[in-house]
């Protein structure tokens, strides 16, 4: 595959962001004069473009003259900037960041930067000019790796929803027709305890019904579902098993909440957050397992730069895996005799003379790059997936500190 073909994964792609994002987010200006606009995709690029205008024209009242100089020389290299897009921005929308930051010793650089295509779509439009560039909102959509199934109800109602990395997004409401305690004069005792069961079966189903629209055609995507409602309902609920029984698998926890409103999706939430936390951390977690496995008894694991650079580049590795927290750069050198060799240091170093291993002669540093950046463009061409793994339990936390936050797990084994 050449060059040119090469689609970057979903996971390249954030990492790209992440990137930028953890840049753009150590830069400070003198003054409140870094402007960040987010732009959502049904946002009119010349609606954006009149507002950019507008801030321009007020910014003249801007009393320093070198902040007033600095908004204004950011602005124009935004609406700049504006003039690829046509009418609406890419899917998801953009975000927009420029501005002149300190780069030391008084002095200042023009940093313009444009994120097309976040992760998730941007909400609603934000100009924000600051000291800094406002990067939370896109960091939080970057953190974000779960979809979650809502589920809260009692007798009288229930409401049903997404929960889509921090954001809860409620879809489907019900009421219920079943009848209070109190039975109406004339009617027996016998038939009414009845009819109440009959009515609460029935909303059971019809919420049954409407969890499983919406859940059953992502069955695949979903991470985990959550419950939540009064005793003894949601126990009735689980318990007579109403729900898919694909769904019924992915319950991650029952939860006590109050209400069953929309803002008991809330509630919910914030009762099962350490289940959630739990299940954000379930693939990383069975991905370590299975390296380890391999590793103590099996033969399909490898770990290391640059083993799992030489597995990625035979096709060998069913799954890279890289610490989320490795910020490396790799510098390739050639000595003299034309051999290639690799080093990987910290991303602020300079890069360290070399000697070849080979034949003892000095290398010359020929190109440097990210490190994960470098195996993730050979993965990608090589159909290998690749999985960030968290730092936050034990296992994922050795990979960083034991093997140099690489590894993989193989698809045969190869001896290198
Ligand atoms: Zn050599």
């Amino acid at each position: 595959m050449s060059e040119q073909d090469e689609v970057p994964s979903e996971d390249r792609r954030k990492y790209e962001f992440r990137k930028v994002i953890e840049e753009l987010k150590d830069y400070e200006g003198s003054g409140t004069q870094l402007v960040t606009i987010y732009i959502p995709p049904d946002k009119q690029i010349s609606d954006v473009v009149a507002h950019v205008t507008q801030e321009h024209s007020e910014a003249s009242n801007i009393k320093s003259k070198q902040t007033r100089t600095n908004v204004q020389d950011a602005l124009t290299s935004i609406k700049d900037r504006l003039r690829y897009y046509d009418t609406f921005p890419p899917d998801n929308g953009m975000v927009v960041f420029s501005g002149a930051v300190d780069s030391g010793g008084g002095r200042t650089d023009m940093v313009t930067e444009v994120l097309e295509s976040p992760p998730q779509p941007i909400e609603s439009f934000r100009y924000h000019c600051d000291s800094a560039f406002l990067t939370e909102p896109l960091a939080e959509m970057l953190g974000d790796k779960g979809l979650y199934g809502l589920i809260v109800l009692d007798r009288r109602e229930s409401n049903v929803g997404w929960l889509k990395g921090k954001r809860v997004q409620p879809v489907k409401s019900a009421e219920s027709l079943v009848p209070g305690k109190q039975r109406k004069g004339g009617q027996s005792a016998q038939r009414f305890a009845r009819l109440r069961l009959e009515a609460i079966d029935n909303f059971y189903q019809e919420v049954a019904g409407m969890a499983d629209d919406l859940f059953v055609p992502k069955r695949h995507e979903i991470d985990g579902i959550l419950v939540g409602g009064p005793s003894p309902t949601k126990d009735e609920f689980l318990d007579g098993d109403y729900l898919h029984h694909e769904l019924q698998d992915k319950v991650l926890g029952k939860f006590d909440v109050s209400y069953t409103d929309e803002s008991g999706l809330s509630d919910l939430v914030d009762a099962g957050q350490a289940a959630l936390a739990e299940a954000d951390l379930m693939d990383d977690k069975s991905d370590m397992e299975e390296f380890f496995e391999e590793l103590n008894g099996g033969k399909l694991a490898t770990y290391g730069f640059e083993q799992t650079r030489r597995n990625l580049i035979m096709g060998s590795v069913d799954r890279l895996l890289v610490s989320e927290d490795l910020r490396e750069d790799v510098v390739i050198y050639e000595c003299p005799n034309d051999h290639e060799e690799y080093e990987t240091i910290d991303r602020r170093n300079t890069s360290p003379e070399h000697t070849c291993s080979d034949c003892g002669e000095e290398a010359a540093e020929v190109d440097r790059e990210d490190a994960i950046d470098h195996l993730m463009s050979i993965a990608d061409q090589r159909g290998t997936e690749t999985h960030f793994i968290s730092t936050d339990f034990e296992k994922g936390e050795q990979l960083l500190t034991a093997f140099g936050g690489y590894a993989g797990i193989l698809r045969y084994s190869t001896g290198v």
